[in-house]
């Protein structure tokens, strides 16, 4: 394990159901997701069984449109399925409320969007500490420490007291994969986290998440970059919201 005085909270002590490798960390079944607009009907996802098992860095693949937001909105909550369960951790996140699942995402869930999403009047250092003051999980006498460690693992210590404009966008995403882990996630979703970065940024990002699988957290990245892909544990690839055929697979080797 690197980076471990950061991560020293387990998954097992954060989620419901202690882990075991061989139980899915996170479980879809027969995920269904129909949009309606209007009086047009598309079903996004197709009957999805999907698992990831605990300490996983997989990618998910496909064209633009295969559903692969759609699928990562599932696992974060951010959007519910039609039919179908999604059970993280022991926790059946698809019957939660809103208001659950906020608390919910705000401890288990790390999440990194294509376009950084900083709030553009704080700092990089109030942008990182941001989510512990509002899930009030770590202790208010660690969090500005916290704050540094999680700056000076991707790297951005000299620049904690600029505001997100005043730097790169790799910068950027890097303090929003700080802030993703603010809480000490067990898991992290990235959806397109190296679209808006040019090949040589998008590696060193890259980077900073193959060092967080090794330290044990669960990653899943949505990607369209297949030389990145290729650096993870998995592939899963989607077609039309449908798994394409071996991607279903319960494990690759790690
Ligand atoms: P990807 O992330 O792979 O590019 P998405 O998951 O964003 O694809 O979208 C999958 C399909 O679902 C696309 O055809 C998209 O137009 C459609 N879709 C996504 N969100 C909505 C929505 N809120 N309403 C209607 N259709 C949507
Ligand atoms: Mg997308």
């Amino acid at each position: 394990m690197i980076f471990s005085p950061l991560f020293s909270r387990t998954q097992a002590e954060r989620l419901k159901t202690p882990l075991s490798m061989d139980q899915p960390l996170i479980e879809m079944t027969d995920i269904v997701k129909t949009f309606h607009s209007g009086s047009v009907e598309f079903t996004a996802l197709h009957q999805i069984n999907l698992q990831f098992y605990p300490g996983e860095f997989v990618s998910i693949v496909g064209r633009s449109g295969s559903g692969k937001s759609t699928l990562a909105n599932m696992i974060t909550g951010i959007d519910h399925p039609t039919s179908g369960s999604v059970k993280v951790g022991g926790d059946m996140i698809h019957e939660m409320k809103e208001s659950q699942m906020a608390v919910w995402r705000g401890l288990n869930l790390g999440i990194v969007f294509q376009f950084f999403q900083l709030m553009p009047m704080l700092t990089l250092f109030e942008n990182v500490k941001l989510p512990m003051d509002l899930s009030n999980h770590i202790p208010v006498s660690e969090r500005d420490q916290r704050v540094f460690e999680l700056l000076d693992l991707v790297g951005m210590r000299e620049l904690a007291d600029q505001l997100p404009d005043e730097i790169s966008g790799g910068q950027q995403q890097s303090i929003a994969i700080a802030r993703s882990l603010a809480n000490d996630p067990p898991i992290l979703i990235a959806d397109e986290p190296t679209g808006n970065l040019d090949s040589k940024t998008a590696s060193a990002v890259f980077e900073i998440f193959t060092g967080l699988a090794k330290s044990g957290k669960t990653i899943i990245m949505v990607t369209h970059d297949q030389s990145l892909a290729e650096r993870t544990g998995r592939i899963v690839k989607i077609s039309d919201g449908r798994l394409v055929n071996g991607s279903e697979q319960k494990r690759a080797a790690r």
